[in-house]
C-alpha cells in the first residue's frame, strides 16, 4: 500500500521545459557533489564520473547492496538494479527472467556498467558451499569476466568519442541455477562495425586486436607475419610498397597462391544467359579495390563470429544445468551526425524499437500499481512512437521495404532516385520529415529523439553488402585450417552472395538481417522483466567534474527520460508507502487546529513547535512543499487497517 501524489496537467511545452531544468539542475547538483546514480522512476541514470572511483564499485559495497533488507533504501547504485533482478529471480515462485536494458551515447558508460554488473554477479551469485563446486564455479564467473577484454579486443576501437568504444551491440544472458548461482552465458553481438577494418575516420583507429598484435609479438612472430614494428598498424601500412609485396604477403598468411589471390580480386566472374555462361571481365582499379576490401572485410566479421562462438561454447551452461537468466543488453545509444547512412538508419530503429517496449513496460507497470492500490486515474495520451516505426519497418511500404527492394531488383538506381521513391511512396507519414534544404540526396525521419537527416548515397550498395561468389570461393581454397573452418565448403549457413544477372531471388540485406536479429531481441525482452539503465556523459571532453547542461539535456532527451518524466507526471509520480507517510506527516493532526481557513493551509508562516521533528530544520519551505503537494490525494489513499 502506498501513497501516491497526483501529477499535474502535462504536455505544455513550457510545463516540459521546466520539468528538464528541473532534472537538469537535480543532476548537476548531484554529479558536483560525486553523486553519480539517480533513480528516475524505473530508470537509473548513470552519470560517467569521467575519473577512477575505486570505492562505489568495491566488492565490499557489492556485498552491502546484497545485504540490505531494502536495497533500494540504500543510495542510487547500479548495484541496487544488479540486487532487484537477482532478487526477482529469486523470490518468485513461477521464476521470471529479468533484463537490464543499458543504453547511452557513445562514451556514456555502456560497457563500464555492464562489465560492472557482471563483477556484481560474480560476487553475489557464487556462493556454493563445497570446495569442489567452489571451483567450477570460480571458474565459469571468470571465464565470463575474462570473455570481456577478448572480445573488446576484437570488437573494440579508439574513436574519436571513445578510446574504448564498442563497435558492436552485445545481449548477454546470465544463466542461473535453481540455488541461483552463476553457472553460465550467452552472448549474442549486433551489427559489428566491419568497414572499420578497411577504413576508419580521421583520427580513428582500427580494432584494438591489431596494436595488440604488433605490441606483443615477439620478434620471430613479428616478422612470421610480416608485421610492421611499434603499434604503427594501418590498413595496408605501406600503400607505397609494390603490388603489390603485398599480394604475396597477403597470400602466405591466408594460405592461397598467389596468383590466384591476385586474380580473383582483379577479374570479376559474370554468370549470363540461360546456359548461365561463366565471361571473365577484368575489373578497373576502384573496382578492385573494393573486391580487396570486400575480401578483408569478410574474413573479419566471420572471424568475429567465430570468436563469439567459441566464447559461447567456453561459457555456455548445460541446458538443464539453468533455469532462468538475467539479460545484460549493452547497445548503442540514438545516433545523428551531419552525415548519417544505413548503420545510423539500423541504430535508430533498434532504439525505437527499445523505447517502444520501454514506454510499453513502463506504462503497463505503473497501470498494474494503480489498479492494485484503487487509485482513479486516467491516461492522457503520450507520444507513441508506433508511426515513427511504421515508417521505417512497416508492411508493406516502409523504408526498409523500398532500400530493400532496390536491392532485389538490383537495378541502376541513382542516390536522387532513392529519396524521390521515398518521400513519394510514404508522403503520408507524419514521421517522414520535410526535406528542403539539403544539397545532397537525403530523407529525414522524426524520431522519438529528434529529426534525423539520412543520406541516400550508398544506402542501397550498403544494404546489399555484397560478397562476389569468387572471394568466398578463394577463401575455401586456402590451407589455413582455420581459415578453411570459417569459409566450409557446404555453409549451412546462408550467406549473402552477390545475385547473378537479373535473379529475383529473396536477398538477405543487411537491413532485413538487422530486422530478424532485432525481433529475437525483443521476444527475448518481452519474455523478461525489464530494467533500464540510462548512460549519461556530462561533457564530450571526458573531463570529471564538468556537466555541460545543453549536451546532457540532449542525451536526456534521446533517451527517452524527458518524455518517461511526462509519462510519469501524468500520473502518481510520487509514492511513499502508507507507515512513512503516517511517520513523516503525522504532525499535520498536531497544526491543523493552530490553522485558520482552507483545507489544506495556510500553514504557520514561520517557525515549527518545539515538538515538531523539523523544528530544526533551516526552513519550512521543503516541508509545506511536501505537504501541499501531498494532502490533494490523502482522499484517495485506501486506509490501511
Ligand atoms: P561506446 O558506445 O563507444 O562503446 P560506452 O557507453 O560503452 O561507449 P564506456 O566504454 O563504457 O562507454 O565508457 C567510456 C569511458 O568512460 C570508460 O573507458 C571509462 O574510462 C569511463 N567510465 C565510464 N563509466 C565509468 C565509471 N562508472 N567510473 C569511472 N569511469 C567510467
Ligand atoms: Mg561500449
Amino acid at each position: 500500500m502506498c501513497v501516491c501524489v497526483c501529477g499535474l496537467s502535462i504536455f505544455e511545452p513550457e510545463f516540459a521545459k521546466g520539468i528538464s531544468a528541473s532534472v537538469l539542475r537535480c543532476l548537476q547538483a548531484r554529479y558536483m557533489a560525486d553523486t553519480f546514480y539517480t533513480n528516475a522512476g524505473c530508470t537509473l541514470v548513470a552519470l560517467n564520473p569521467f575519473k577512477p572511483v575505486p570505492q562505489l564499485y568495491s566488492p565490499e559495497l557489492m556485498r552491502e547492496y546484497h545485504a540490505a533488507p531494502q536495497p533500494q533504501k540504500l543510495k542510487p547504485h547500479v548495484f541496487t538494479v544488479g540486487e532487484q533482478t537477482y532478487r526477482n529471480v529469486k523470490s518468485l515462485i513461477e521464476p521470471v527472467n529479468q533484463s537490464i536494458v543499458v543504453s547511452g551515447e557513445s562514451g556514456a558508460g555502456k560497457t563500464w556498467t555492464s562489465r560492472c554488473l557482471m563483477k556484481f554477479y560474480a560476487v553475489v551469485a557464487a556462493s556454493p558451499t563445497s570446495w569442489e563446486s567452489h571451483k567450477i564455479a570460480e571458474r565459469i564467473e571468470q571465464r565470463i569476466l575474462n570473455s570481456n577484454p577478448v572480445m573488446e579486443a576484437f570488437g573494440n576501437a579508439c574513436t574519436l568519442r571513445n578510446n574504448n568504444s564498442s563497435r558492436f551491440g552485445k545481449f548477454i544472458q546470465l544463466q542461473l541455477n535453481r540455488a541461483q548461482q552463476l553457472v553460465g552465458a550467452t552472448v549474442q553481438t549486433y551489427l559489428l562495425e566491419k568497414t572499420r577494418v578497411v577504413c576508419q575516420a580521421f583520427s580513428e583507429r582500427n580494432f584494438h586486436i591489431f596494436y595488440q598484435i604488433c605490441k606483443g609479438a615477439s620478434e620471430d612472430e613479428r616478422l612470421q607475419w610480416h608485421l610492421p614494428e611499434g603499434a604503427a598498424f594501418s590498413w595496408l601500412p605501406n600503400p607505397e610498397r609494390s603490388l603489390e609485396g603485398s599480394v604475396r604477403t597477403a597470400a602466405s598468411l591466408l594460405g592461397l597462391q598467389e596468383d590466384v589471390l591476385l586474380k580473383t580480386v582483379q577479374i570479376r566472374t559474370i554468370r549470363a544467359g540461360r546456359q548461365q555462361q561463366v565471361f571473365q571481365k577484368p575489373c578497373p582499379r576502384a573496382e578492385c579495390d573494393t573486391r580487396r576490401d570486400c575480401l578483408a572485410k569478410l574474413i573479419y566479421a566471420r572471424l568475429f563470429d567465430w570468436l563469439v562462438s567459441v566464447i559461447n561454447s567456453s561459457i555456455c551452461a548445460d541446458t538443464n544445468s539453468w533455469t532462468t537468466f538475467i539479460g545484460l543488453l549493452d547497445v548503442y545509444g540514438f545516433e545523428s551526425f551531419p552525415n548519417n547512412s544505413l548503420e545510423q538508419l539500423c541504430i535508430n530503429y533498434a532504439n525505437e524499437k527499445l523505447q517502444q517496449h520501454f514506454v510499453a513496460h513502463y506504462l503497463r507497470a505503473q497501470q498494474e500499481e494503480y489498479a492494485a492500490e484503487d487509485l482513479e486515474w486516467s491516461f492522457i495520451s503520450y507520444q507513441d512512437n508506433q508511426p515513427c516505426l511504421d515508417l521505417i519497418e512497416g508492411s508493406p511500404i516502409s523504408i526498409c521495404s523500398l532500400i530493400n527492394e532496390e536491392c532485389r531488383l538490383n537495378r541502376p538506381s541513382s542516390a536522387a532516385q532513392l529519396q524521390t521513391r521515398i518521400e513519394t511512396a510514404l508522403a503520408g507519414s507524419p514521421c517522414l520529415g520535410h526535406n528542403k534544404l539539403s544539397r545532397e540526396p537525403s530523407f529525414i525521419v522524426v524520431h522519438y529523439a529528434g529529426p534525423v537527416r539520412y543520406h541516400t548515397g550508398g544506402l542501397v550498395e550498403k544494404n546489399k553488402d555484397p560478397i562476389p561468389p569468387e572471394l568466398t570461393g578463394l577463401l575455401q581454397q586456402s590451407q589455413d585450417p582455420l581459415l578453411l573452418g570459417l569459409f566450409p565448403t557446404n555453409p549451412k549457413e546462408k550467406t549473402q552472395e552477390e545475385p547473378s544477372g537479373q535473379s529475383r531471388a529473396p536477398v538477405l540485406t543487411v537491413v532485413s538481417k538487422f530486422k530478424a536479429s532485432l525481433e529475437q531481441l525483443l521476444q527475448v525482452l518481452h519474455s523478461t522483466t525489464p530494467h533500464y539503465i540510462r548512460c549519461i556523459k556530462p561533457n564530450s571532453q571526458g573531463q570529471a567534474q564538468t556537466f555541460v547542461q545543453e549536451e546532457v539535456l540532449s542525451q536526456l532527451e534521446a533517451c527517452g527520460l524527458v518524455e518517461t518524466i511526462h509519462i510519469s507526471a501524468a500520473g502518481f509520480p510520487i509514492r511513499v508507502s502508507h507507515q512513512n507517510f503516517v511517520e513523516r506527516y503525522k504532525l499535520l493532526r498536531r497544526l491543523r487546529p493552530r490553522t485558520s481557513s482552507g483545507p489544506h493551509g495556510p500553514y504557520p508562516a514561520k517557525g515549527l513547535p518545539e515538538w515538531c521533528p523539523h523544528a530544526k530544520e533551516a526552513t519550512l519551505e521543503p516541508l509545506l512543499h511536501d505537504i501541499l503537494h501531498t494532502l490533494p490525494v490523502l482522499t484517495q489513499t485506501k486506509a490501511t487497517p
